[in-house]
């Protein structure tokens, strides 16, 4: 069997920690770490869109601000968009769009802004799962919420959650998104060269690392109002 540095066997995901209203101003807010890769997200919204003319008459614009803070990563990070950042932006809102009843709000707007505090690999996946539950913290109404994790292949084994220095030993990067109840994918992105049989496991994979990361992520949110509850 594949040894993994950190210990994991290939299909065990990194210690991971979820906080549900971690930021006071916002409304609604998560705070996500899948091993050393940290996110925090913070929702404004549903308010009234502007500039008007961007308003839509029959549902919310849903935004999506991901950065990586300067000192995520060991070299600094030129603060500011960039082509990833961009990319990584439009694939997060469209995984996040399906399970929000955006037709409840025409004219309005939701922002979602998610700052990586530190990045160890897999940044877009854990900032869905930071955004998804940011989003029903916020009371925003949701069919469900989101789980999203990367696999790989590595030495011919298949690897759940991928960290900065295994995405050098993959043959493939796999970034999966789902709705857990329905099992649909919202985001599936490969980068690398592998068999549609590798992607079917792989994929496999990742939804079976959604669903534990879908049962900590409602956790976070039951304990959250229990101690709202408490107050
Ligand atoms: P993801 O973070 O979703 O895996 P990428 O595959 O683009 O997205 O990035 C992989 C990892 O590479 C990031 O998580 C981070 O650890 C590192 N990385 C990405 N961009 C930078 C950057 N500008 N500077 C340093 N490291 C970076």
């Amino acid at each position: 069997m594949l040894k993994r540095a950190d210990g994991r066997k290939p299909e065990e995901l990194r210690p991971i920690t979820i906080r549900a209203g971690v930021i006071e101003q916002a409304n609604g807010s998560a705070l996500v770490q899948m091993g050393k890769t940290t996110a925090v997200a913070a929702v404004y919204g549903p308010k009234s869109m502007y500039p008007r003319h961007l308003r839509l008459p029959d549902r919310a614009v849903l935004e999506t601000i991901y950065a990586m803070v300067p000192f995520s990563t060991k070299e600094r990070v030129r603060p500011g968009p960039s082509r990833r950042s961009i990319e990584l932006c439009k694939v997060i809102r469209q995984a996040l769009e399906p399970v929000i009843f955006l037709e409840e709000f025409p004219k309005a707007q939701i922002d979602v802004y998610i700052d990586i505090l530190q990045a160890d690999a897999g940044t877009r996946t854990a900032a869905i799962n930071a955004a998804s539950v940011a989003l029903a913290d916020a009371g925003v109404p949701m069919r469900d919420l989101v789980s999203a994790v990367a696999v790989g292949k590595i030495d011919g084994e298949y690897v759940l959650d991928l960290t900065s220095e295994e995405e050098d030993l993959t043959a493939c990067d796999l970034p999966v998104a789902v709705i857990p109840r329905k099992e649909q994918v919202t985001l599936m992105q490969l980068d690398g060269d592998v068999s549609p049989e590798d992607v079917k496991k792989l994929v496999r994979l990742a939804l079976k690392g959604c669903q534990t990361i879908y049962q900590k992520q409602r956790e976070a949110l039951k304990r959250r109002w229990i101690d709202e509850g408490a107050k």
